[in-house]
């Protein structure tokens, strides 16, 4: 144990190579450390659990432009009673639907290709922390074998192995999210649509999302509580009969339908003596969109330079991963409970006939010019207190809204 435990097989063992595992472990590889991911499954990018929303920034970060299968300009948001609200502007992208196998394969490959190396079929059984390393004992094709590392990262997902290992705490929701894929939807070109009520994704939406080869992904997310006793599969049966939109939805043919976890509210702290937490491990995922590769790589991004330097000198200690990721992290939870605040507020804590007041005014001209012009995917804030500010009727939320965000 002694000689493995100061010999340091690894300098950073990563466990979980989705996209946040292999974005973190091409960084760290890039700065020459020698990096593992293991990967529990026998290849990367399954189960497929999402809608394949990547944002330009994040895009931008890994540049896996050929993975893209659509191109989005703008929402078109409905109200529960159909009021329709268009946010976007044809021509300017406002997102990126990727293929997330190929994404995340490609991702992955980048981290090969900067030096990192993978284990398929590897999962972590247990762990110690010494004051030199850890040792860790990995399962991989079904052999146990102990190898060391200076630095364990816990990648691995929003029901996270490392997270529980270490009693790290938990995030502060977990939605749950429904997806099938379809054809013969007839979808309006480089628009996504998004549809709300309390039968459809309570506190939430629902979501048509063109992928690509004329099919589109259907969806719906929401929180136990708000379900309060209904499956997801019940609102999504709601979404394809509702009196208002089933015409839209009479002809499509599904082709595949997955369902799975969106943790969102990073845990209180996300790192401790010799591991940390990124991604959905660490409850990464935005509260008002459910994005959570942005985030993870955000996340991954603020503190690498300084983690590099700490894995450098093995200095690792709770302490100095306090020092490094503190500011950054905090930082990024405030937002986060900010946005889930203004959400609430505006959306989720509302009765379907409060939301439709707000979806009036969300209609008003004047307002979509607002959204469109302070709008944006990545930072929901300054456009929830930009309407909570300017929208007369919104003014009595906003005393509201204050007192929330002061103790947020
Ligand atoms: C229905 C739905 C739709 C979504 N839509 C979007 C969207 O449009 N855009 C967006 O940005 N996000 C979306 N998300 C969220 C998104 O899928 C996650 O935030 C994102 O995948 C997080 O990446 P990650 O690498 O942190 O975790 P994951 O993608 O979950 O990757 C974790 C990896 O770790 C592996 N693993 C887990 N445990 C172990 C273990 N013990 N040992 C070894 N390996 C392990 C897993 O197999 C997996 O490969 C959606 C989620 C759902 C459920």
């Amino acid at each position: 144990m002694d000689e493995l435990r100061y010999s340091h097989d690894w300098d950073v063992v990563i466990v979980g190579a989705g996209p946040v595992g292999g974005h973190t472990a091409d960084l760290l590889a890039k700065r020459g450390h020698r990096v593992l991911l293991l990967e529990e499954h026998n290849e990367i990018g399954r189960p497929f659990q999402c809608a394949g929303l990547v944002t330009p920034n994040a895009m931008h970060q890994v540049g896996l432009y050929e993975t893209i299968l659509e191109e989005i300009d703008g929402a078109l948001i409905h109200g529960p009673s159909g009021t329709l609200v268009p946010v976007g502007t044809g021509g300017t992208v406002r997102t990126y639907v990727v293929c997330r196998k190929l994404f995340d394969e490609a991702v992955v490959k980048q981290s090969m290709e900067s030096g990192a190396t993978l284990w398929l079929n590897s999962k972590p059984k247990q762990a110690e922390v010494h004051s030199e390393g850890v040792i860790l004992t990995v399962v991989t094709d079904s052999k146990e074998v102990n190898i060391s590392t200076k630095l364990l990262i816990g990648c691995d997902g929003a029901h996270s192995w490392t997270r529980r290992y270490f009693r790290m705490g938990r995030p502060k929701e977990l939605m749950v999210g429904f997806q099938t894929e379809v054809v013969g939807y007839q979808y309006r070109k480089r628009w996504l649509e998004m549809y709300s009520g309390s039968e459809i994704a309570p506190g939430f939406f629902a979501w048509v999302i063109p992928s690509g080869n004329d099919s589109c992904r259907i969806g719906l997310w929401s929180t136990a509580d708000r379900l309060d006793g209904k499956s997801i599969e019940e609102c999504y049966h709601n979404l394809l009969n509702h009196p208002l939109w089933k015409d839209r939805f009479s002809n499509i043919r599904e082709t595949a339908r997955y369902c799975g976890p969106v943790p969102s509210g990073m845990v209180r702290k996300a790192y401790k003596n010799r591991v940390l937490l990124i991604g959905d491990a660490a409850g990464m995922a935005k509260p008002t969109t459910g994005g959570g590769i942005g985030p993870g790589f955000e996340q991954i991004n603020g503190i690498v330079d300084n983690l590099s330097n700490a894995i450098a000198e093995n200095t690792l200690s709770e302490e100095k991963l306090k020092s490094i990721a503190k500011g950054h992290f905090e930082k990024m939870r405030k937002e986060q409970s900010r946005a889930r605040s203004l959400r609430n507020l505006l959306v989720s804590d509302c009765e379907d006939g409060e939301l439709d007041k707000h979806f009036e005014q969300f209609a008003k001209p004047e307002v979509i010019e607002l959204i469109n012009e302070v709008g944006d995917i990545e930072k929901p804030v300054p456009l929830g207190m930009a309407l909570l500010r300017k929208v007369p009727a919104f003014r009595k939320l906003a005393l509201k809204a204050g007192m929330k965000l002061l103790f947020s």
